[in-house]
């Protein structure tokens, strides 16, 4: 349920409101607007009786939100939420952002390059995984706090902030040391005790969508993370399961307008993970943005023929750096720019 004040409702009504809420046994969560105040219930399972709330002075209406996963839901707050992971580096608005980088960091070298390279191409962040879900436990692993170091490292000679994926709930605290922004893999977005710890800090988050996962699971998934107060959260299409072995997943473009529509969180799109095949990757990379995506995580790696993982989808630098120009070209389409990280001028690191 969600309390709207009226523009001229004093502190004293919204406090009133606030306190009434909590007597009724729920949690109330005041947000300030530009001209009103909105005060939103939470702690409810189902339909709850606004009736003592309604009559309250200052308060214009009552809102029943209809969705399970309220606070993630257009209803619960109708203009876009921003996701600023670095300064000038923002998902949500106008810019697209471009997260670009290897599947995993394996060497300061191999990081170092990676970064410099999708830097100069025009990419706004830099993704690399330390802490690796392999589907076989002898594949590479990932280089774990080693390769977050190198990240860090990376980010410094670069400027570019850093995307990385957390495992469990003690990766994440150790992630979040690092990285600007934590990211939550297919295969861990169901883990509802690792949503939880990373709603409870205030870093953004990345929610990728699962491989067997529909639309509504993924918001009811991001609904754990806002319920825990942190609202910084990016979702991510990048590819369902499917019966066809053509590719490696069926790259669900469609869930980036039904999210946007359904949800206030800002939307983006993995190409890589959605196809497998890195000459699938560009023009689903161009679609994605077509479709209105926020953003892309597309991997790149110096030598994708030596990668240690996903290097048959991992483009090489010089065809990422053409994508970048053919994005900014359907981005000028559709009335929207790339990002660029502010402070660092286009040849920091070239
Ligand atoms: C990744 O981004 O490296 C990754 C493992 O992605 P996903 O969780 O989408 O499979
Ligand atoms: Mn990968």
């Amino acid at each position: 349920m969600l309390v709207v004040m009226h523009n001229h409702a004093t502190p004293e009504d919204i406090d009133r409101v606030v306190k009434t809420i909590e007597e009724m046994g729920y949690t109330a969560r005041p947000m300030p607007g530009g001209t009103r105040t909105t005060v939103g219930l939470i702690g409810n399972d189902g339909r709850v009786d606004g009736s003592r709330v309604e009559a309250l002075p200052g308060v214009a209406e009552v809102i029943h939100v209809s969705k399970p996963y309220k606070q993630v839901s257009r209803e619960w707050r109708e203009e876009n939420t921003v996701v600023t992971i670095a300064p000038g580096v923002s998902f949500g608005t106008s810019e697209i952002v471009l997260i670009a980088g290897p599947c995993s960091v394996e060497s300061e070298e191999q990081i170092v390059d990676a970064a410099r390279a999708v830097r100069a191409a025009g990419a706004t962040a830099l993704r690399g995984g330390a802490f690796k879900p392999r589907s076989s436990p002898y594949s590479f692993q990932g280089l774990g706090k080693r390769g977050l170091e190198f990240l860090a490292l990376a980010r410094q000679e670069t400027g570019l902030p850093v995307v990385t994926e957390a495992l469990d709930e003690e990766g994440a605290h150790l992630v979040a040391e690092y990285a600007d922004c934590i990211q939550i893999g297919a295969r861990n977005m169901q883990n509802y005790s690792l949503l939880r710890a990373v709603g409870k800090m205030r870093k953004p988050v990345l929610l990728k969508r699962g491989m067997a996962a529909t639309i509504t699971d993924l918001l009811m998934s991001a609904e754990y993370i806002l319920a825990e107060g942190n609202d910084q959260v990016i979702l991510c299409e990048r590819g369902i399961r499917s019966f066809d072995t053509m590719t490696r997943n069926l790259f669900d473009l469609t869930a980036i307008p039904i999210v946007q529509r359904l949800s206030h969180l800002p939307m983006i799109a993995d190409p890589s993970h959605g196809t497998g095949l890195r000459d699938k990757v560009i023009p689903m990379a161009r679609a994605a943005v077509a479709a209105g995506a926020d953003g892309i995580i597309v991997e790149v790696h110096p030598t994708p023929d030596r990668a240690l993982s996903d290097g048959g989808q991992s483009l090489y630098p010089d065809q990422f750096a053409r994508l970048v120009t053919e994005l900014r070209a359907i981005g000028t389409a559709i009335g929207r720019s790339l990002a660029t990280p502010a402070g660092t001028a286009a040849t920091v690191g070239v």
